[in-house]
């Protein structure tokens, strides 16, 4: 088995973190948690990309739209619709315009529940319920009312994967393997290593 510091999650900082200069921010917020950065890439998605990349997981399109009207019983609001399908076929439409109105940057990130702690850190879906101190909650004003009045994706800065399997997916639909690159940081002995790296001589 893989040791586990070795796990991989993919980000994609989205046309607004862009726009809005937040990727020296969010970059740094990854890093500082003890991620190491194993591919980078700007690129302007097409449609098919998107789509492809939100419809590798069989059951996005189902659990996303359950999600979506848990949110608005939640706040004790009707949701658009109470067929979750109907809700996702909506948001995948607006999703493929948002994501491809311009650059975006995809990377891979290693590390001890690189997953898991990705998605912690970048906080839930709609910014407006995101903890503070989490990206999402810190940087976006955004939330389902706003965007369902425009009719358009909620924008939220970062997409993460949202479990291991996503990942191991995801890392294959925007990277080549060659494009991903193993290298170690010295820093990791202290994370890592069983000896704390040999400190003292
Ligand atoms: P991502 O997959 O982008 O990391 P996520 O896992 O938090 O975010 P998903 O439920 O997978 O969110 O939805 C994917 C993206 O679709 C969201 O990041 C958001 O931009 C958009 N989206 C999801 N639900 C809604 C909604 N109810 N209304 C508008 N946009 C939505
Ligand atoms: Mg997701």
């Amino acid at each position: 088995m893989e040791h586990p510091s070795k796990e991989r999650t993919l980000v994609i900082l989205k046309p607004d973190a862009i726009q809005r200069s937040l990727m020296g921010e969010i970059i740094s917020r990854y890093e500082r948690l003890g991620l190491k950065l194993v591919g980078l890439k700007m690129v302007v998605p097409t449609a098919e990309q998107i789509e492809g990349h939100y419809t590798l997981d069989p059951n996005w399109r189902r659990v996303t739209g359950e999600k979506t009207i848990k949110s608005y019983k939640d706040r004790g609001l009707t949701p658009p619709s109470e067929d979750p399908l109907e809700i996702t076929a909506k948001i995948l439409k607006n999703l493929k315009k948002y994501m491809t109105a311009g650059p975006v940057i995809v990377m891979v990130w290693e590390g001890a529940h690189a997953v898991e702690l990705v998605r912690k850190i970048t906080g839930g879906t709609e910014p407006r319920g995101a903890a503070v101190g989490t990206i999402r909650g810190d940087f976006v004003v955004d939330s389902y009312i706003m965007s369902d009045t425009d009719d358009r994706a909620v924008r939220n800065l970062i997409h993460g994967s949202g479990s291991v399997e996503e990942a191991n997916m995801e890392i294959p639909h925007w990277f080549e393997k060659s494009e991903l690159v193993d290298y170690k940081v010295s820093r990791e002995d202290v994370m890592y290593n069983k000896e704390l790296g040999d400190i003292l001589p």
